[in-house]
């Protein structure tokens, strides 16, 4: 049998992660070592026996066999902090597809070589009479300096060395000089950077409602049985999920827990830190990536040492190395931003459970639009749900308008506003109350629809939409089938069939033209492209410097705007069509988003929806604010689709900066995949699902490969296929073997990323 050797490394500061040693895996341990455990191994010329953490394991011996040493023994799990981060790596790697040291750098904090700041204050040893007698000598002696010093001390007893050196303009000489004669001591505190900069300013306590109190005694009464679990709270915006949030976090830090609370965007950083810091002051503290990497290594030290218990920020937040975590809550679950696009491609709310359950800690999840993903699970019991229906801060849901676009057309209106709208706008411009249009362009990627009828190109294997190309055809990006644009509709024989090519500024355009003297503020990728541009366009339309405000997805979260009575979504179903599995999904939650921003405050408000589709139950159950009924008709669709949450898809995507390779090897791997899809021109023919019947849960189906829906990106060609099967161990079993064949053929300028259930189609 072959000898197996072992990669360790002995030190997991961040930049030496690459730098690790070989060792021969004894006859006793191959059985039982894996990537990610502890091992004792002899270090150096004396063979003192040190910790270290397997990376990698292989035949291949890279140095002298002869002279490569043996693994002691296997230590034991879960003691320290640093052994939860290498199992958590170790998961990681596992679960979504990378190398040992790539996981190992997602969840490790910063450099090390980042230096601390370094305060070193002057404290005076002596009395302040002693100090005096000292002062008077250093007069005489014209010791102008030291004398400068002296004075100080008499009357303070320590003093910044750094205000000494500097403004007082003593040198290190005469510091020195005093020191010795036992007049003064230098102590130095390693300071750590704290972000947080804030006053504490003293909060009014809300007295929890019932439902609150229910929620935070049931999360805190398994947590005390020692059956922590994950819980997910379904709570319109404004009903309280906060407020117990923050309660179940007090009770954690009375009995010793620590906690990480997520959020979707650092935009929405400060809103949160705010209200945190009201209640626990400097025991919260921030993680994101708008810190340096100085400041980022140092809240994890202090997160180590004890310094703080709360951290705040987006995914990575989740990787704060905290002692003994009791808690992680994450808000906005069902945002994108959760899941992360780099290699490895991870599901925050996924390893959020991992980190978890080596904690023993409790997960708390809450959305007003949870994700498909995790009301699933709710349903199936994995999750706790619960649910918060009633709004504390007041104010009453939209009165909502459905208009049918074809109804429009037919009778003669072609502007982008129907009569509806321009009806309610008039009169809100008449009050001079303020307006939101909200232009859903999400994930628009080149469809084609009819303005008389609706109809959408669709792909008739995978039930998503054919995105035009170039060339004249329409391409599926799952499965590859392509055919001819259409001239007229398919449906109706119309000749209004077209992509939907509108942006903001030409609405901002219509709007001036329709209304002359309007004032509009618009906000887009492109206004919001300078820093601060965001805050400052938002804070504009709270000032009330603008009737209407027009923009894109960034205007429907987080922020409140009370004067706004109206909202426009000018074409709901845009991202219906944009190609992808979750397009319904994504589209009821902008859409609830959108029009739950009418009627915040005291007036009531109205929304107005424009569609192709109004009988599309993402549209009706989004303007009747009804998650359940938009949950139940999901699901159905995922079910007989195949999609997940009801089953699971390993995308496996191939980059080439040759296109008949990159094909080539996404072809060759779809058929080491082991499910045997039939041969054909990718992009051209429809590629048959192919089904690999074992029994019926194992049930494995092969899509593609077909070339990504951006085909090449900087001259790298794109080549993706998918793997859909109910049980996620055995796609985690196809990317291990897919993995090992990729080791063996070393492909040159080809690469290779595999992501789990994914947010988007590349
Ligand atoms: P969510 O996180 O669901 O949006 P919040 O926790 O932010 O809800 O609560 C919304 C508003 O209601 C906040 O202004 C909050 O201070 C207030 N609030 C929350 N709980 C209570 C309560 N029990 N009594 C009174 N006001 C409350
Ligand atoms: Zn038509
Ligand atoms: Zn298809």
């Amino acid at each position: 049998m072959a000898e197996l050797y072992a990669d360790v490394i002995v030190d997991i500061s961040h930049e030496k992660l690459d730098k690790s040693f070989q060792y021969r895996v004894p006859e006793k341990l191959r059985a039982v070592l894996d990537t990610g455990m502890c091992v004792t191994i002899p270090f150096g010329s004396g063979n003192k026996l040190i910790r270290g953490y397997v990376i990698g394991i292989s035949e291949a011996c890279k140095f002298d066999p002869a002279r490569t040493k043996d693994i002691r023994g296997v230590c034991e799990n879960g003691v320290g902090v640093e052994d939860k981060m290498i199992a958590l790596a170790a998961w990681l790697r596992r679960n979504y597809g990378c190398t040992m040291i790539q996981a190992l750098k997602t969840v490790l904090p910063a450099k090390q070589s980042v230096k601390k700041l370094e305060r070193k204050t002057i404290r005076r040893l002596m009395s302040r009479e002693e100090i005096i007698s000292l002062l008077g000598e250093s007069e005489r002696k014209r010791q102008n300096a030291k004398a400068r010093l002296l004075r100080e001390l008499a009357e303070q007893e320590s003093i910044p060395r750094e205000w000494v050196t500097g403004k007082l303009g003593v040198s290190s000489q005469t510091i020195n000089s005093l020191e010795k004669a036992g007049a003064i001591r230098v102590v130095s505190a390693s300071e750590f950077r704290n972000p947080v900069k804030l006053e504490r300013a003293d909060e009014n306590r809300n007295i929890l409602s019932g439902r609150q109190t229910e929620i935070a005694g049931e999360v805190m009464k398994d947590f005390d049985g020692g059956r922590p679990g994950t819980y997910l709270i379904h709570g319109i915006t404004g009903s309280g999920k906060t407020e117990v949030y923050m309660v179940l976090i007090e009770e954690m830090l009375a009995r010793g827990r620590q906690a990480i609370v997520l959020i979707p965007e650092i935009a929405l950083t400060y809103q949160t830190l705010l209200r945190f810091y009201r209640r626990f002051g400097d025991r919260v503290s921030v993680m994101n990536s708008t810190l340096s990497q100085g400041e980022k290594y140092d809240q994890c030290e202090r997160a180590k040492k004890g310094d703080i218990d709360i951290i705040i920020g987006p995914r990575s937040a989740l990787f704060t190395p905290f002692p003994n975590l009791g808690i992680i809550v994450m808000d906005e679950e069902h945002e994108g931003s959760y899941k992360s696009e780099t290699t490895p491609k991870y599901h925050t709310r996924e390893t959020a459970m991992e980190v978890a359950r080596l904690h023993g800690a409790s997960v708390v999840l809450g959305s007003a639009t949870p994700s498909l993903e995790a009301y699933y699970r709710a349903q199936t019991g994995k999750y706790k749900l619960f649910t918060m229906k009633e709004r504390l801060t007041g104010g009453q849901l939209p009165k909502v308008y459905t208009v049918d676009l074809r109804q429009e057309l037919k009778e003669g209106n072609r502007s982008i506003f129907s009569r509806k709208l321009q009806e309610l706008l008039a009169d809100r411009l008449q009050k001079g109350q303020q307006s939101i249009l909200f232009l859903n362009r999400r994930g628009y990627a080149g469809f084609i629809s009819c303005r008389a009828c609706g109809q959408v190109v669709k792909c008739p294997h995978c039930d998503v939409s054919l995105s035009e190309h170039r060339n004249g055809m329409m391409i599926c990006h799952y499965c590859g089938y392509s055919e001819p644009r259409p001239m007229l509709c398919p449906k109706c024989g119309s000749k209004y069939i077209s992509g939907f090519r509108a942006g903001t500024q030409q609405i901002e355009e219509k709007l001036q033209e329709m209304f002359p003297g309007v004032r509009t503020l618009r906000m887009d990728a492109d206004t919001t492209r300078a820093k601060d541009s965001y805050g400052q366009i938002l804070a504009a339309f709270s000032n009330q410097e603008a009737d209407v405000l027009i923009g894109t997805q960034m205007i429907v979260k987080g922020h409140d705007f009370p004067k706004v009575t109206l909202v426009g979504v000018l074409a709901a179903d845009l991202s219906l069509s944009m190609g992808d599995y979750r397009a319904g999904e994504k589209t009821f939650q902008l859409l609830t988003q959108a029009v739950g921003r009418a009627g915040r405050g005291q007036l009531p408000g109205e929304a107005v929806v424009q569609t192709y589709q109004p009988d599309h139950y993402a549209v009706t159950y989004a303007a009747g604010q009804d998650y359940e009924g938009f949950y139940n008709e999901e699901i159905l669709y995922r079910e007989m689709m195949g999609y997940p949450p009801a089953s699971h898809m390993l995308a496996v995507q191939v980059f080439s900066p040759e296109e008949g390779r990159g094909r080539c090897l996404a072809e060759q791997l779809a058929a080491l995949s082991g499910i045997r899809a039939k041969a054909g021109d990718v992009g051209k023919s429809a590629k048959k699902q192919v089904e690999m019947q074992a029994d019926c849960a194992e049930k494995m189906v092969l899509i593609g490969p077909a070339p990504a829906s951006i085909g090449r990106i900087n001259d790298i060609f794109r080549f993706v296929f998918y793997v859909k099967c109910a049980k996620y161990d055995k796609l985690i079993h196809i990317k291990d073997v897919l993995e090992q064949k990729i080791q063996m053929m070393q492909p040159m300028n080809e690469l290779v990323q595999f992501d789990f259930d994914p947010m988007n189609t590349m």
